[in-house]
């Protein structure tokens, strides 16, 4: 029951519950369960006042099997390198549900980034993507955001790269600001993607837009994308969380003034002001009374009771790892059907992958063709998990899953173990 929550131990138990469904054994895909390489770097900063603060810092690259390692970087003060390793896993699963060409990775820095000045945060960066160059380049493993970072950042990671190559790399890293090479649409992507996911699920779950109730959990870029993209949708947005804690109004929230208020000079919701809306807690958020909620924060939020007492039929995971192992089997139980976040999230990753192929070739596309396509791979991995799962009768988390792990396993088939 009350056993120690590790998000790669979680991300094991997924992956072999899959691996039974597809009928293999262990060797058939045990490279997949290890990390292909860990690194660990401490990073000296110059504080502003004068003293030096040392951080640690990790980048996992944990499958390169079909293709250049990928997957972005966080900020966060709890971050350790077990956390890193199951993101990283989750990337690689992640990418071969969206059949984009690349392996896993995940970076971090264990600190707080808002008590740093932005100087700080910029030497940071620089200090940290020299400690993980020696395994970086836009062939071998290329960053992008993740929670507390953004285009800015990454613009820091590509100039700190370049200067040490002596010319312009943008391949190096993605999510940049367009200025340098990002591409149109990045951004909101990720929560494009998460709002596609759900369109797709009312769509067979029968569900009218404008007869759903939502709630999202966190209002950091994917969140914040998210509701304002589902409010749009014609969906009614009652309840919004960020780290301040969270606000209902069962008529509907105004998701755009909300978005506004928070986006201008980051500002928290405890200091929203408006009538109708009540205070509530994170908690209260994830158990509202909705019909579909949206876990767009970090993992190992939706723990066994908050899935014994939550209220929505649908979740649609926009966070990584939101639901714990345990969890996600009550879920199950209850009948609430969860749109996996390595299916749910995609977008952040496909829109990745098209700025780096743009940065390749030197072509860069227009907005509308970035979400064409984003919506046209988004809408077809949805439809073979779906598929899957109605076929052999499982969740979509272990339809995802299947799905993944057969593509991989098949590209290890073909490259062999080596030597
Ligand atoms: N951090 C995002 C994710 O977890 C995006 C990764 C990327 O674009 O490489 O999917």
């Amino acid at each position: 029951m009350n056993k120690q929550y590790n998000p790669y131990e979680d991300m094991l138990e997924v992956l072999d519950e899959a691996a039974k469904l597809l009928g293999y054994d262990e060797h058939d895909y045990i490279t997949v369960k290890y990390p292909e390489r860990e690194l660990k770097v401490s990073i000296p900063v110059k504080m502003d006042d004068g003293t030096i603060q040392v951080f640690e810092g990790y980048r996992v690259q944990h499958s390169g099997l079909r293709g250049p390692y990928k997957g972005g970087i966080r900020y966060h003060e709890h971050v350790d390198m077990d956390e890193t390793k199951a993101l990283a896993a989750w990337m690689t699963l992640k990418c071969a549900v969206a059949n984009v060409p690349y392996g896993g990775a995940k970076g971090a820095v264990r600190v707080d980034p808002s008590k740093l000045s932005r100087g700080e945060l910029e030497r940071l960066t620089r200090a940290y993507t020299v400690a993980i160059m020696p395994i970086l380049g836009p062939e071998i493993d290329i960053p992008a955001p993740d929670v507390n970072t953004n285009a800015e950042i990454m613009g820091w990671i590509m100039d700190t790269y370049s200067k040490s190559k002596g010319y312009s790399v943008p391949g190096v890293v993605t999510g940049k600001p367009v200025e340098l090479g990002g591409s149109l649409g990045r951004a909101a992507a990720t929560g494009r993607g998460v709002m596609y996911t759900a369109r797709n699920l009312m769509n067979v779950l029968g569900m009218k837009p404008e007869e759903t109730k939502v709630a999202v959990q966190g209002m950091g870029n994917v969140g914040a994308t998210s509701a304002l993209l589902m409010h749009q949708l014609g969906c009614k947005v009652v309840a919004v969380s960020d780290v301040s804690g969270g606000i209902i109004c069962e008529d509907g929230l105004d998701i755009p003034a909300i978005v506004e208020f928070i986006n201008h000079k980051r500002r928290l919701l405890k200091d929203y002001k408006n009538d109708k809306v009540r205070f509530i807690s994170n908690e209260e958020v994830l158990t509202a009374d909705v019909d579909m909620l949206i876990p767009a924060a970090l993992q190992n939020q939706i723990t066994e009771p908050i899935a014994r007492k939550l209220k929505a039929k649908v979740i649609v995971e926009g966070a990584n790892g939101p639901t714990t192992a345990d969890a996600d089997k009550i879920l199950n139980e209850r009948g609430i059907i969860a749109a996996p976040d390595i299916l749910a999230n995609a977008g952040g990753v496909i829109v990745s992958y098209f700025e780096w192929v743009q940065n390749i070739q030197n072509l860069y596309w227009d907005e509308d063709e970035v979400n064409r396509n984003l919506e046209r791979i988004m809408n077809r991995a949805f439809e073979e998990v779906y598929a899957l799962s109605q076929e052999k009768k499982v969740s979509l988390r272990l339809a995802a899953n299947m799905i993944a792990l057969k593509r991989i396993v098949a590209v290890q088939k073909i490259r062999g173990i080596f030597p």
